[in-house]
């Protein structure tokens, strides 16, 4: 492809400019009717947004916060981790999910993934819980590791994709731990239960869900955001106070919290987008069925995986190779944008050199790590557009 052509013709790796633009007269309005009453914390448009995301997850609360990261913190802290805590979650998430824990004072510990669908392996799960841990002289859960109790389990439902939650509901249960879901990934994911013979949304299995609303995810503010979304009272009562200094009401804190509101313009914004999210999302799975269509039977490349207990979202459309690194300069060369969510697995991330883990104790996050590629995903994605990261793709096996 010549140069020109390329600058034509080059085919995102997001499109963030086009949904902001055919919803623009609605953003504006938002944004307006917050500048002509000055309502910029609190009031109507947090409340109306909360209870249209709890109602969008299935959920009976919703508490808009400043990130996804600090909706894991706070999730974190009212569940009642102490400090000291082992949460257990994967290598192969953004940071965000281990600083949300380490933050929270806890400690992460990590487990090997599922090599298909590239979540938390249930297997791994459980023999981390019946051989990486024994019972304390007060009967407590310890990590042998570490020698910290183990409180929660932290699944990450990634790419858009949820976890196994029914088998890790058990698990959890069995050993008495808090599950927090990190949804950050994926809104309006379901996940069929077979304990309750329905289909589930991401953010209502757990005790508590996090969720990010930073711009390039399937819901996103014009800025940043993060909510957290549970079915408890008490919980969703004590995340309020945490978000907003600690106060139960005006300059009367039951507790030190944090300055972790969402301000009203975002609310209002996300507000006027959620209606769009079933549709935007119904397109990213078209997408990732044609993507299955054209690039079926590539030798060497493994596509996503989609159990029929599953309906993913689709954040992203992640393809595994050998040849990662070629295949990715091969379509940059061709103008095609790409994404690797993510390169070093956590438990090798100078960050976490302190929790003292080596390469080869998560190979399967760490063989992720080095062969997934995220392929051009998004709503406006057009067939034309991903006929030609195929013919692409394809060129570069044939060489
Ligand atoms: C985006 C993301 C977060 C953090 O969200 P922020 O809003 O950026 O703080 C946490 N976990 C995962 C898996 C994410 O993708």
């Amino acid at each position: 492809m010549s140069t020109i052509e390329k600058a034509v013709d080059s085919i995102p790796f997001l499109d963030l400019v086009t949904p902001h633009l055919e919803l623009e007269e609605d953003l504006v309005a938002a944004f307006r009717k917050a500048l002509h009453t000055a309502g910029f914390i609190g009031g109507a448009a947090v409340a109306d947004f909360e209870q249209a995301f709890a109602a969008f997850c299935n959920v009976e609360h919703a508490i808009a916060v400043g990130n996804g990261t600090d909706a894991l913190r706070f999730a974190l802290m009212a569940a009642g981790i102490a400090p000291g805590d082992v949460v257990v979650t994967v290598p192969n998430t953004f940071i965000a999910t281990t600083e949300a824990i380490s933050q929270a004072g806890a400690h992460p510990e990590f487990v090997d993934i599922d090599e298909r669908s590239c979540n938390l392996s249930i297997a791994a799960l459980r023999a981390y819980l019946e051989e990486g841990c024994q019972r304390d002289a007060n009967g407590r859960l310890v990590s042998r590791r570490s020698g910290r109790p183990v409180t929660a389990v932290l699944p990450v439902h990634l790419y858009g994709q949820m976890a196994e939650m029914d088998a890790l509901a058990e698990l959890a249960e069995r050993y008495g731990l808090i599950v927090i879901e990190d949804a950050c990934q994926a809104h309006g994911a379901e996940y069929f239960s077979k304990k309750t013979n329905a289909w589930r949304r991401a953010g209502s299995i757990g005790h508590a869900a996090a969720f990010s609303f930073y711009p390039g995810k399937n819901l996103g503010a014009c800025g940043e955001g993060g909510a957290v979304t549970t079915n408890d009272a008490q919980l969703a009562q004590k995340i309020r106070m945490i978000r907003d200094h600690g106060q139960s009401r005006k300059y009367y804190h039951e507790i030190e919290g944090y300055n972790g509101r969402l301000d009203s313009i975002q609310c209002a914004i996300l507000s006027a987008k959620l209606p769009h999210l079933e549709g935007w999302n119904a397109s990213r799975r078209d997408r990732a069925v044609e993507y299955n269509r054209l690039l079926a039977g590539i030798e060497g490349l493994i596509l996503p995986c989609e159990p029929d207990w599953s309906r993913s979202v689709y954040h992203l459309y992640v393809v595994r190779t050998q040849n990662r690194d070629g295949l990715m300069r091969h379509l940059n060369a061709a103008g095609i944008g790409t994404g690797i969510h993510y390169p070093v697995p956590l438990h090798l991330q100078a960050a976490y050199a302190r929790l003292g883990y080596k390469a080869g104790d998560f190979p399967i996050a760490e063989a992720a790590a080095t062969s997934v590629l995220s392929l051009p995903m998004f709503p406006q994605l057009t067939s034309e557009q991903q006929a030609r990261v195929s013919i692409s793709v394809r060129d570069f096996v044939k060489k």
